[in-house]
């Protein structure tokens, strides 16, 4: 593949803030992985895709959960 200087810049979608908060509140605000309360570990929460929109895996709802950072950084 042949790079032209310029970044496509496909990696991640905006999540609009309705999906975040219907996968949060679906999810009792608890991470997915380690179920810890979004409250006990005080970092913000992330939105993870099941599977990988590198994938091909879609920004909805039912494939989207709830992780912490520390499970998201996997
Ligand atoms: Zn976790």
């Amino acid at each position: 593949m042949t790079s032209r200087g310029f970044t496509k810049d496909m990696s991640r979608s905006y999540i609009g803030r309705a999906l975040r908060e219907q996968v949060s509140s679906e999810a009792r605000h608890r991470c997915g992985y380690c179920l810890t309360s979004a409250r006990i570990i005080g970092t913000p929460m992330e939105i993870d895709h099941i599977i990988p929109e590198s994938l091909g895996g879609p920004t909805a709802r039912e494939n989207l959960w709830f992780a912490c950072s520390m499970c998201n950084d996997h």
